[in-house]
């Protein structure tokens, strides 16, 4: 811990400072990628509390992934110590959980609610048809509620009474928001009622990095701010301190036709003038791709002969003979469905990998089903190692079943969700009910290990906030990245185009010191092996920035035609 109180804002640059220092008040701070948000944001809320006599328990810090929630967790008791435990920080479905469960007999609900699991989803939707009014009636029937609610009940109730809306406001008078771009409707509604229009309420973003509008997110919450909330206070962080200034560069321009920033600026806080151009390696197949990605890792990691192929586990030793481990190394892709070859020809090679997809933990089939197992032996009573020991017989049991209630279950799964290795037992404490509510609010996998010796492999979206040395964004190809669906209408491809660019700079933005971008001239898609182009994306980065990496030219049907004559 630091010593509290002094040279909190030292580690900050003066930008940094004025953002983490200003006044109450509505503040909106917007800030590009690796301008050090979550370090200002953090350093805010340490400075109030500790300089400005802030009560800690006055404050509520708001992320959207429970891996970012924990990181700000993290942040704040390094910063503050013990004091920071007052802080309610939590993601948006936590926060109206914690209303919800205050306040549940006002909201209608009986005395045994609780949220309802996938299964329960699935039967009261397909009893409900498309109807969602009786299909929320169906959950309220059998006391149940479903993730929407934990944030549109709160909203509901407290939208019908302002005796309550005065007590969170009194509760939580300073509140930050984290990734502010990605709110969409509810999630504000719930922020204007908790928050007064001149209220302490600080949020921080980057509209350039809005990605998830697919998920009813609008970039328009961010953008009208200083109208909805009076007389903001507007700070900018321009400097970024994470990439090298060629990989900038290229990201910089590559964002500039779509950017919702005016005046966007981002200036490299690194300059070392050997720092390497962004590879660029056009594969003539998505195999050659893959390989592309193994012989780099290769050279990177200062030759893979050093590993163990019988335990596919790498001597960290070896590892730290190369420069660089395989954690420092990222794999980013578009689709999950791409993320097969490249698995396949790092596993050949002998290189540890994990993955990181964005779907829901609570989605995942095999978590549904520890989790009611969980639930069934919490019944039971007795202390958690007993019962956590209890599931783990039920399961082994059951494991030697290639299905479980006709659902697939993995020993990943079973990690994934009791995480008994790892850290999250001990979070677990005593408390199953929070456990099943964590794994029922989750918004994502949180299962990338940053201490983990694999290279990362992730779907862009997962690795919105994330940094490495090294990134590969593989599949650059039109159509893939930006990537169209067949049978999309007309009217929402502009928009869509600007997303899937937003999307491309989140990418670019992840690396710290090599960027390879890669696109393949053959790909798999839409049922048929097609010829693929290299995304119009690339168009608008300069070729000065690239470094060309092997000289495939893309062997064309016609073109091997002409030879053979
Ligand atoms: P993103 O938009 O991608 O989420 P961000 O704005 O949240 O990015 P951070 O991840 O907080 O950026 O910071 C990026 C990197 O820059 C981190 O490694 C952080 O430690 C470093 N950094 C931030 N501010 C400073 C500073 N003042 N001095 C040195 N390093 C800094
Ligand atoms: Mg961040």
């Amino acid at each position: 811990m630091e010593e509290v109180g002094t040279g909190l804002l030292d580690r900050l640059d003066a930008m940094q400072r004025v953002a983490a220092s200003a006044p109450g008040g509505p503040l909106l701070i917007v800030a590009g990628p690796g301008t050090g948000k979550t370090r200002t944001l953090t350093h805010r809320i340490a400075y109030l509390c500790a300089e400005l006599g802030v009560f800690p328990h006055r404050c509520l810090a708001i992320t959207f992934t429970r891996r970012a929630a924990g990181e700000l967790r993290e942040r704040l008791d390094a910063l503050l110590g013990d004091v920071a435990e007052d802080i309610t920080v939590g993601t948006f479905h936590s926060v109206g959980l914690a209303i919800l469960k205050d306040n549940a007999r006002a909201a209608g609900l009986g005395a045994h609610w609780r949220i309802a699991d996938e299964g329960e989803r699935d039967e009261a939707r397909e009893q409900a048809g498309d109807d969602d009014h009786a299909y929320r009636k169906l959950l309220r029937q059998q006391d149940l509620v479903d993730l929407d609610d934990l944030i549109s009940l709160p909203v509901a109730l407290l939208r019908d009474e302002p005796a309550l809306v005065e007590k969170y406001r009194k509760r939580w008078q300073w509140i930050f928001v984290d990734e502010y771009q990605d709110v969409d409707e509810t999630q504000y509604e719930l922020l204007r009622l908790l928050s007064p229009p001149d209220g302490n309420l600080c949020a921080i973003g980057d509209p350039d990095q809005a990605i998830y509008s697919f998920r009813g997110a609008d970039v328009k919450y961010f953008l009208r701010f200083n109208e909805d909330f009076e007389q903001a206070r507007l700070v900018r962080l321009t400097r970024n301190y994470r990439s090298s200034a060629p990989i900038l560069a290229a990201a910089v321009q590559a964002i500039a036709p779509s950017s919702l920033v005016n005046g966007r600026r981002l200036d490299p806080a690194r300059l070392d003038p050997e720092a390497p151009l962004v590879g660029r390696y056009p594969a003539a197949s998505v195999a050659d791709e893959a390989d592309f990605v193994v012989r780099t890792i290769d050279d990177l990691v200062g030759g893979l002969s050093h590993r163990s192929l019988d335990s596919g586990r790498v001597d960290s030793r070896s590892v730290a003979a190369g420069n660089l481990s395989f954690s420092d190394i990222a794999v980013l892709y578009r689709t999950d469905s791409q993320s097969g070859a490249i698995v396949e020809a790092l596993s050949r090679a002998g290189v540890p990998v994990q993955k990181r997809s964005h779907n829901r933990l609570r989605d995942r089939a095999g978590v549904q089903v520890i989790a009611r197992e969980l639930r069934h032996a919490g019944g039971l009573g007795g202390s958690l190692a007993a019962r956590v020991k209890l599931t783990a017989q039920v399961l082994a049991q059951r494991f030697a079943a290639p299905t479980l209630d006709g659902e697939q279950v993995t020993p990943e799964d079973i990690w994934t969700a009791a995480d008994l290795l790892r850290p999250l037992a001990q979070r677990i404490g005593d408390d199953m009910p929070r456990f099943l509510q964590e794994i029922a609010t989750g918004a994502e996998v949180d299962a990338l290990d940053p201490r983990a010796e694999a290279v990362n492999l992730l779907t862009l979206h997962a690795a919105k906030g994330l940094e490495f040395p090294v990134v590969f964004l593989v599949g650059c190809e039109d159509g893939l990245l930006p990537l169209r669906w067949p049978g999309a209408s007309e009217a929402s491809v502009a928009e869509t185009i600007a997303e899937e660019r937003r999307l491309f700079f989140v990418g670019l933005t992840r690396a710290q010191d090599r960027l390879y971008v890669t696109h393949a001239a053959r790909r798999f898609r839409h049922g048929s092996e097609r010829e693929q182009t290299p995304t119009p994306f690339l168009d608008v980065i300069d070729s000065g920035l690239f470094e060309r990496l092997g000289d495939v030219v893309p062997a064309r049907p016609k073109d091997r035609q002409l030879r053979l004559l």
